[in-house]
């Protein structure tokens, strides 16, 4: 057990996950750090492939092979998750932790009823009677807006739609109770008013409970919505993170703003962009900034020299050279350059 600010709940510290394939290692969550606050909803945005799940499967210990976490520290309320032994993290799995997956058919259990697959997670919190856990599955899944909730609870996943399978995870989620809620994409396949609902569920437990919750998404939307802090990662690295407004109105990092500027908003008339290219292939990183093929503001450094983590005021940080000023400084030097006169 180690010391920590008051309101730290999740500490990851330079954690390095790669996957040792046939044809190399790929890199998929690298020298990754970030803090997440009690009563808080952190978004966790980027495109496919930009190391999102990974890390959030690192911090359950849930890496299959051939991935493994090489490096880093995971503490979580104080206790330090990378020497927990595979009993001890079980324990924190579903107790301390709750994870929403992305695929909730194959997450779920087909042999048990959905009711009962609930109940079991209240059963194993409470330590209450099978009849009791079975209420508060019920209730659970009213809160998830599941009609008919008696009948349904007696139901098997494959006899639910996707969008109903996504919602008995929610509510299982949530039944633990968990310090740390870790949502992956939660609101996929679920109609916007449902989405809506489970959003506001979200919000209510993880503010009444003072937990706190990793919200993975591609939707800025959802984040602006939703989330009081924002992580950006781009081809495994955090390249730019800070409170939620600041990075919305200030967003430093070139890839940041191609993702707000490609976000559909109905409040100002501007159209929308794309960001060119794409995310490069993990097996060939390019060399310097990993963003720096598909960045409008490149220059020469940007190609061989990876950026720092910087801060950029506001407790907002950015891993890029024109935070650094790297990039002004050298167009100014070449400025003077040209302008000086020259000594024979
Ligand atoms: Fe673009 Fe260079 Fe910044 Fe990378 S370091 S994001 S290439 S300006």
């Amino acid at each position: 057990m180690r010391d920590q600010h008051l309101d730290t709940l999740l500490e990851i510290k330079e954690l390095h996950t790669y996957f040792y394939t046939y044809e190399g290692v790929v890199k998929a969550v690298n020298s990754v750090s970030y803090l997440l606050y009690r009563g808080e909803i952190t978004g966790l945005v980027g495109e496919s492939g930009s190391g999102k799940s990974v890390t959030a499967q690192s911090i359950l210990q849930l890496v299959k092979a051939p991935g493994k976490i090489v490096d880093g520290e995971v503490w979580l309320d104080g206790q330090d998750l990378m020497s927990c032994s595979h009993a001890e993290m079980q324990a924190v799995r579903g107790r301390k932790i709750s994870m929403i997956f992305q695929e909730p058919r194959a997450a779920l259990n087909p042999l048990f009823t959905v009711g009962d697959q609930i109940g079991r997670v209240v059963q194993l919190r409470e330590g209450c009677s099978r009849s009791d856990a079975r209420k508060h599955a019920i209730e659970m899944m009213r809160a998830v807006e599941i009609a008919d909730p008696q009948r349904r609870a007696n139901a098997y996943p494959h006899e639910l739609s996707g969008g109903m399978c996504q919602r008995v995870m929610v509510a299982m989620a949530l039944s633990a109770n968990p310090l740390l809620l870790i949502a992956d994409e939660p609101t996929t396949g679920l109609d916007v008013t449902v989405q809506a609902q489970v959003l506001d569920l979200i919000r209510t437990r993880v503010k009444s409970a003072g937990s706190a919750c990793l919200f993975i998404t591609h939707d800025l939307g959802v984040v602006a919505e939703l989330c009081e802090r924002v992580i950006v990662m781009y081809a495994g690295r955090v390249v730019e993170q800070g409170p939620v407004a600041e990075i919305f109105q200030n967003p430093r990092h070139p890839y940041t703003q191609g993702l707000i500027a490609s976000t559909l908003r109905v409040d100002i008339d501007k159209p929308i962009s794309t960001i060119p290219g794409t995310v490069p292939d993990a097996l060939r990183l390019p060399t310097g900034c990993k963003f720096h093929p598909r960045c409008p503001y490149a220059e020469e450094p940007c190609q061989y020299e990876e950026p720092e983590m910087l801060e950029a005021g506001h407790g907002h940080t950015a891993r890029c050279h024109i935070v650094s000023g790297r990039i002004e400084r050298e167009m100014q030097e070449e400025a003077w350059a040209l302008q000086a006169p020259r000594v024979e």
